[in-house]
């Protein structure tokens, strides 16, 4: 039989995890079991989850209602082609969907990862475009210190310094960025900024197909914060130069920012929004790329259709996940859990402000970040987190926290008090 070193020996040797070396691999855990904000390790210790498995698994692991929706599925079928087939755990899903977002969406387009949605969505509005008479408009606007994902259009509108755009530059769709929004949530509004975007619509409009942005956070590029009146403003402008707006709402869909969607914080609705991660309680992969007639209906004007079909498309083991993962969803009061979250973490992570090595902590919703002034070496970190009985993955500057929903306030001082005593023993 293998012991747990065995397995690790295999993974290093075997296995690529995200952003890694194979040949100087980082250390990774082996995890036995999981329930509730508890993650169990094959050597016994238990973890309190500060990441909800990179913002997904809102409800913790092993919830009941979660694993009885998959299994009655499982009892029926897991799954089948989408093409020529349909059944009731996508339709419902899409109706629900449906009514939880903004009016104007009315159409649904299951994939199956955030990144594919993404891929999706910029497809959409380029078939809309060729439908219009208007084939020029094949590129985007996105501001900088954007993450859309890791395949290749999605990477073409990642952040071009911090994302992967210097190694794959060649291959890359060039496309055209602004600024990011000024950051802070309840700062006031800086016309400059919009006269960056309208100056490069002037230039390019005929060549734009649509403005990408992750509306009120941007997440993986920084977990930066900003005023959702830029996206009120942002809509008028898109109006005015025929350019499609499309919100990616894969990591703040589903009550992160407080509401139960970030596009909730503004009065307009997106053309195209990308839903994914929490859309399953993060139990399956799965994701959703909606739209509004208007584009859906002018792709499959004069007998078009739209070019997409992946084989797992609508899954419904995935979908049954989904459904059962909104119906929790409803069970809460989103603003009331999450506003109580948020006072949970200021409370927990402003010590932390007093540090010599913080530049800034700042909380929204269900995401709370501790900014550093220098970046921090994972390799080193990391285990001290462990050391202390709590899961928590920084990247760069950032030592972040966005836990399940599910989480006490317990849970929540101590994952606080960890991030207080690692940052005390960081380098000045
Ligand atoms: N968009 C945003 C805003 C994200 O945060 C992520 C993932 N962190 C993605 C897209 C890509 O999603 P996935 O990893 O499921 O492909």
């Amino acid at each position: 039989m293998k012991t747990s070193d065995d397995y690790l020996a295999l993974d290093k040797q075997l296995l690529w995890h995200p952003y890694t070396s194979m040949s100087h691999p980082s250390p990774h855990y082996l995890v036995e079991s999981a329930a509730g904000c508890s993650i169990t390790l094959s050597d016994g210790r238990t973890l309190i989850d500060g990441m909800s498995s990179w913002w997904s698994v809102v409800h913790g692991y092993n919830h009941p209602d979660m694993n009885q929706a998959i299994q009655t599925q499982l009892t029926q079928f897991s799954h089948v082609m989408f093409g020529g087939f349909t059944h009731k755990p996508a339709i419902e899903l899409a109706e629900k969907l449906i009514a939880m977002t903004p009016n104007m969406l009315q159409r649904v387009f299951f994939s199956d990862s955030g990144s594919v949605s993404v891929e999706v969505a910029l497809k959409m509005a380029i078939q809309y475009w060729n439908t219009q008479g208007k084939p020029t408009k094949q590129f985007f606007v996105s501001p900088k210190s954007g993450y859309h994902g890791d395949t290749f259009a999605a990477m073409s509108v990642c952040d071009p310094d911090n994302g992967m755009h210097s190694l794959f530059s060649h291959a890359l769709i060039q496309q055209l960025f602004v600024s990011p929004p000024p950051a802070g949530f309840n700062e006031p509004i800086n016309t400059d900024y919009l006269d960056e975007i309208r100056t490069v619509f002037e230039q390019h409009h005929d060549s734009i197909a649509g403005f990408i942005i992750e509306p009120v956070v941007q997440n993986a590029g920084g977990m930066r914060f900003y005023n959702p009146e830029y996206l009120n403003q942002l809509r008028v402008l898109c109006d005015e130069f025929d350019v499609l707006l499309i919100f990616d709402e894969i990591a703040t869909g589903f009550g992160r920012t407080g509401k139960p969607f970030a596009t909730d914080h503004t009065t307009i609705c997106p053309d195209i929004l990308c839903l994914g991660k929490a859309l399953t309680g993060g139990y399956m992969t799965l994701a959703a790329t909606l739209t509004n007639d208007k584009v859906a209906l002018g792709i499959s004007h004069d007998g078009g259709v739209f070019m997409h079909g992946p084989t797992f498309m609508g899954n419904p083991l995935a979908c049954a996940a989904a459904n059962a993962s909104l119906t929790l969803l409803d069970g809460y009061d989103i603003p009331e859990k999450i506003t109580q979250l948020e006072t949970w973490m200021k409370n927990a992570l402003m010590p932390c402000q007093q540090l010599e090595q913080v530049k800034d902590v700042r909380c929204l919703g269900g995401i709370g970040v501790v900014e550093l002034k220098k970046p921090v070496d994972l390799q080193t970190i990391q285990p001290k987190f462990v050391d202390l009985g709590v899961w928590v993955r920084p990247f760069g500057k950032l030592i972040y926290l966005m836990p399940p929903y599910i989480i006490s306030q317990e849970h929540i001082q101590l994952l606080g008090k960890a991030i207080y005593q690692v940052v005390s023993e960081e380098a000045i």
